[in-house]
């Protein structure tokens, strides 16, 4: 994963719905397309892919881990434990993980989703996400191309079968 640009203070204000990337050229895209963009084709992909395979062995379906049932992989989507969607946490893979749509949109599953924190990554690394949360990063499209290449890869390894996880804990 490329290191992020350190910059700019994170901007929280989300603008009223507006067109989708999909819906206008690139060369139209704003900031917020392309890390739309990133996340849509790539990153939430990889991180429910990454998921299936890694509570089920299978990519087709996977655990919500924070009600742990079992979903289809495109039933899922990836969920951030810490709330804020700010550019330091948002294409963090320790902070996103497989949930279903109940614990990511209706329920408020935090408590749950603390607890499988606490168990794959302790403590620590949960202070640290949340102290991250508000670091001043400012995602650059250089940088989010490059996450884009870099996605492409890890989800074609996973699909030929190098269920290779790099990091401890989940990632
Ligand atoms: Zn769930």
């Amino acid at each position: 994963m490329p290191a992020a640009k350190t910059s700019k203070r994170p901007k929280y204000k989300r603008k009223k719905k507006k067109l989708s990337w999909r819906s206008k050229p690139e060369k139209k895209w704003t900031l917020v397309d392309w890390k739309e963009w990133l996340w849509d084709t790539k990153f939430s992909p990889y991180i429910r892919l990454r998921d299936c395979l890694r509570t089920t062995g299978s990519p087709d379906c996977g655990q919500c881990v924070t009600c742990h049932k079992v979903y289809p992989r495109n039933r899922l989507q990836a969920g951030h434990f810490v709330p804020g969607r700010t550019d330091a946490i948002l294409f963090d893979e320790d902070c996103v993980h497989a949930q279903c749509y109940r614990c990511n949109c209706v329920l408020d599953a935090w408590p749950e989703y603390y607890r499988f924190m606490q168990k794959e990554y302790g403590q620590e690394k949960i202070e640290q996400l949340i102290d991250q949360r508000d670091e001043k990063v400012e995602l650059t499209v250089d940088w989010i191309k490059e996450a884009h290449e870099y996605y492409t890869k890890r989800i074609e390894e996973f699909l030929n079968g190098n269920n290779v996880f790099p990091d401890e804990g989940v990632g």
